[in-house]
């Protein structure tokens, strides 16, 4: 498990665990549910329609398994299901706002009873975009109602009455992979359900999402240019295993992220002006677009500058150089913050 959330996690479960600590803990419950549902976002944000359906890890043994938008829709319709028909008694936030409708879902259960292939076909038919909105007004609407949440609460256990609703809701499918799953929610106090559904269950499913994400970028970068439009390295950078490149549809660099449609400016405007990279173009020693607008970006700057000089196989062999003589992740740390300084860094690592 990502050693930061599991911390975060049990942090978590100590301070609540105790009645002066317990809004502390509360708070970093949300803390940790707000950075894990920025994963998802991010996932939702750049990557294409088709790999929301893909299952690079078919038949594998756990989480991964799955296609991203099953993993989206399991993981809130568990806490839909929970938080209201259980805990609160209420409407569940997918029959409100004519979310049914909005996500295209087939099914109103938590999915767990799909099998194989059928989690695929079930993955193809969603609206992502929609079931990500979905999910972010579950995840308020549960966050609503933990916050409302007293110390006393946490010992709360649940009836048969309790039991019948789950059932009669038809939420849980009747299949043996599915069916287990209420008598699990009513075991547990509130305490325990804070911890599954409400964060450990998060965490398992999205450190999934996050392997399948890997797996679809590595798929998407093999035999695709290396070089970045902004003239970065792929193949040297310290997210390779997250992103899968500005060139490829699976681009969660960190600029695309944060940038309009997922596309970070250096990009958006290296294809505008039907550009290979920065290096090819008239504008680049004054460019402050994208990654070179912050001083310390002067090093990526230097590096289209060599490109434009010396190509794209030549920065290469000098990044391949760098690494094999500095431990480091960002290549500012080696060229530093000045342009030429940059640059004369670069060609002094020419063979
Ligand atoms: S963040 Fe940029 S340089 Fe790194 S892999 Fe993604 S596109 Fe390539
Ligand atoms: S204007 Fe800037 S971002 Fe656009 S292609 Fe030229 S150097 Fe790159």
């Amino acid at each position: 498990m990502n050693k930061d959330w599991a911390e975060k996690n049990k942090r978590m479960q100590s301070l609540i665990g105790k009645e002066a600590s317990f809004r502390e803990g509360l708070d970093v419950l949300f803390e940790l549910r707000d950075e894990l549902f920025g994963q998802i976002s991010s996932i939702v944000k750049t990557f294409p329609a088709e790999a929301f359906y893909q299952m690079p890890f078919a038949g594998a043994e756990g989480y991964h398994s799955k296609t991203l938008a099953y993993s989206m829709w399991h993981i809130f319709r568990i806490e839909d299901i929970v938080a209201h028909t259980l805990i609160a008694q209420d409407d569940q936030v997918l029959f409100t706002d004519g979310w049914l409708k909005k996500t295209k879902s087939p099914l109103i259960t938590t999915g767990n009873e799909l099998k194989g292939a059928e989690i695929a076909h079930f993955s193809e038919q969603l609206d992502v975009k929609a079931v990500f909105e979905y999910c972010r007004a579950v995840m308020e609407s549960t966050n609503g109602l933990l916050g409302k949440l007293e110390y006393k609460d946490l010992k709360r256990k649940f009836s048969d009455a309790d039991r019948e609703r789950l059932i009669g809701s038809r939420c849980v499918s009747n299949d043996e992979d599915a069916f287990w799953l209420i008598d699990y929610w009513c075991g547990k106090d509130i305490r325990g359900l804070i911890q599954m559904p409400f964060s450990r269950h998060w965490i398992m499913h999205i450190e999934a999402m996050c392997r399948i994400k890997n797996k679809l970028c590595q798929k998407a970068r093999k035999g695709v240019d290396p070089i970045a439009y902004c003239g970065l390295s792929c193949n040297h950078c310290f997210l390779k295993d997250w992103c899968g490149g500005c060139r490829t549809a699976y681009n969660t660099c960190s600029y695309a992220t944060c940038s309009p449609d997922g596309v970070c400016p250096n990009t958006a405007c290296c294809r505008e002006k039907g550009l290979d990279g920065c290096w090819g173009c008239e504008e680049l020693s004054g460019c402050r677009k994208g990654f070179y607008a912050e001083k310390d970006i002067n090093a990526i700057k230097a590096m289209a500058l060599f490109i434009r000089k010396h190509g794209k196989t030549e920065l290469a062999a000098v990044l391949d150089r760098l690494h094999q003589q500095n431990d480091f992740q960002k290549i500012q740390e080696v060229l530093g913050e000045n342009l030429e300084q940059g640059l004369e860094i670069l060609e002094q690592n020419r063979k």
